[in-house]
Order: structure tokens, then C-alpha cells, then sequence
């Protein structure tokens, strides 16, 4: 079994690229972002205020999340792919994921599903909190401009209202939350091995990480 652990801040591209790369090894992809977003959207449709952390907690008892292969993601059965990419969600997440008690009750589900099958998983702490023994590490950077205009061309295409600076903002403010955050913060493990994609394209971060991988496990 062979685990990757792909960290680093919001919209550098990681989920994407981590994709490509299970898909080339034929490994599980696993977002674990779009777990923290489930438990956002779960805690607004219950109107429940994200910044209040007794009473998120209250609510996980009853939250089920599954990722389907493919990358369909049902919460309690519906499927909320679309709904946990909203501007609510976005805005709220990074309080959703500085609460112990969530990230306690992810972290196990997370560590559950590398237990039998060879994956890569995204997010800001598997390196160095959820599977501290994963065989590759990467740390994904990108200028935070060129991250930035990313999104932003995202947004226009999907038809979200934004402007550059707005957004430029917005991913200052989530990666501040994310690498200040008293338990597991966004930062990089000591053996992981930085890769800036900010010049390079998906096929090349894809095609660099693979290299590495395949490097350091002998595949
Ligand atoms: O990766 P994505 O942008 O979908 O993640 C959404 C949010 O979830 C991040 O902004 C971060 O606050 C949180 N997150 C986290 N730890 C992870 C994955 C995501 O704190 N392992």
C-alpha cells in the first residue's frame, strides 16, 4: 500500500492535480477539503453559526459523508457536489476546519480509508498530522497572484460574479486562518518536498510529482 500526501494553500491547484496523479497510478483520490465543506454546508442548512464550535460539534453525530469514485460527493445520501463549492461554504470553511472536534472526527474517517488501498490525498495537514508515515509528501505552492487569477477565471466561467482583487483577498484570508489555526495547522512537513506549480501547467505538476513519486517508492 502506498500513500501521498499532497498539502499546501487554497487553489494552488492541488485537488486537480492530484487527481491526474492517482489517476496515472491507478491510486484512490481522496479530497479531503471537500469533507470540511460537507460539515459547512451541513452546519448553514441547520442554521447554525460555523464560528460557534459546541455546536458544530453537536452535529456530527449526525453527518455522513461518502466520495465517491469519479468524484461525486453525497452527504447523507444527497448529493451536494455542486452545493459545497458555493460562496457560503467558501466563506465559512476555514472556521468549520480550525474546530478540534471536526478535524478529530475527519481525521479518523480519513485515516480509516488509507488503511487497504494506495492513495493520494489532499488537503493542508495529511503530511503532518493525518498520515504522518505516508511514503511521498508534497507541498504544492503557488504565487499567490497567479492562484488568484486561477480562481478568478474559474468563477467567470462558471458564471460567479467576482473581481481579481476580491478574490486575491478571499485566498489571503483562508490561507491566514488555515496556518494560524492552534491545532494541525496548513504547513509543510519537514520531509516534504516542495513543488511550485505557479509556471507550470496541470500536465507538467502532474507529470513532476509522478516523477517523484515513482522515484522515492521504486514503481
Ligand atoms: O481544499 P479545499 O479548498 O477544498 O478545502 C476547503 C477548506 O478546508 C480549506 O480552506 C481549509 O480551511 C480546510 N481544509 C483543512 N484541512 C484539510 C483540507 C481542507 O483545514 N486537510
Amino acid at each position: 500500500m502506498i500513500s501521498v500526501a499532497i498539502d499546501g494553500p487554497s487553489s494552488a491547484g492541488k485537488s486537480t492535480v492530484a487527481k491526474g496523479v492517482a489517476k496515472q497510478l491507478g491510486f484512490v483520490y481522496v479530497d479531503t477539503g471537500a469533507m470540511y465543506r460537507c460539515v459547512t454546508l451541513y452546519a448553514l442548512e441547520h442554521n447554525v453559526d460555523c464560528q460557534n464550535d459546541e455546536e458544530v460539534c453537536k452535529l456530527l453525530p449526525f453527518i455522513d459523508i461518502e466520495l465517491c469514485i469519479g468524484g461525486k460527493v453525497l452527504l447523507n445520501g444527497k448529493d451536494v457536489t455542486h452545493d459545497i463549492r458555493t460562496q457560503p461554504v467558501v466563506d465559512n470553511v476555514s472556521y468549520i476546519a480550525a474546530n478540534k472536534g471536526v478535524r478529530l472526527f475527519l481525521v479518523d474517517i480519513q485515516r480509516d480509508m488509507a488503511k487497504d488501498v494506495s492513495i493520494v490525498m489532499d488537503g493542508r495537514d495529511i503530511g503532518t498530522y493525518v498520515l504522518p508515515n505516508a511514503n511521498v509528501k508534497i507541498f504544492q505552492v503557488a504565487d499567490v497572484k497567479e492562484r488568484a487569477k486561477r480562481r478568478y477565471l474559474e468563477n467567470i466561467e462558471k458564471g460567479i460574479e467576482c473581481t481579481l482583487e476580491a478574490v486575491e483577498k478571499d485566498l489571503e484570508r483562508r490561507d491566514y486562518i488555515d496556518s494560524h489555526r492552534e491545532f494541525a495547522p496548513l504547513c509543510k512537513a519537514s520531509d516534504a518536498i516542495e513543488v511550485d506549480t505557479s509556471y507550470l501547467t496541470i500536465e507538467e505538476s502532474i507529470d513532476t510529482i509522478v516523477k517523484i513519486i515513482k522515484e522515492k517508492v521504486g514503481i
